[in-house]
């Protein structure tokens, strides 16, 4: 597995250093939408010398390069992922938790003239199964 993500950073001409190849290995794992806090907390441990702001440099640098996207649900907290296919996300309004759901077939109307369109992220708002049995 290692190999394979030391491949792919070196791909988009990121050099491979243990962090960076343990924070992409991360969000491999996981399709929990992570802030920088909750990649912190799970890596610390392993990589003791690890900071925030490094983990935040890590992630711009991955997003220059286009291995992950940061997606804004709630004020001020920037999620990561990396990006695999297309999905729309699903943001509990309860827990808070954010899930990955089938991206929607929509046909959009043309827009006014001189907008061009780059994203269309949707994100569709409700109650999570754990919530709903509430
Ligand atoms: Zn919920
Ligand atoms: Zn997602």
């Amino acid at each position: 597995m290692q190999d394979t993500i030391k491949q792919q950073l070196t791909q988009v001409q990121i050099s491979p250093s243990f962090t960076r190849v343990k924070i992409l290995e991360f969000l491999k794992d996981t399709r929990h939408h992570p802030t920088v806090d909750d990649i912190y907390q799970r890596l610390v441990d392993e990589l003791p010398t690890l900071s925030k702001t490094t983990v935040y440099n890590v992630l711009n640098l991955f997003e220059e390069k286009q291995l992950v996207k940061s997606l804004i649900f709630d004020k001020a907290i920037t999620r990561y992922e990396l990006i695999v296919d297309q999905h729309a996300h699903f943001q509990c309004k309860d827990c808070g938790q954010v899930f990955d759901v089938p991206k929607p077939q929509v046909i959009y109307p043309p827009l006014q003239a001189g907008f061009t369109v780059v994203e269309d992220d949707v994100l569709l708002k409700g109650l999570c199964p754990d919530c709903s049995q509430k």
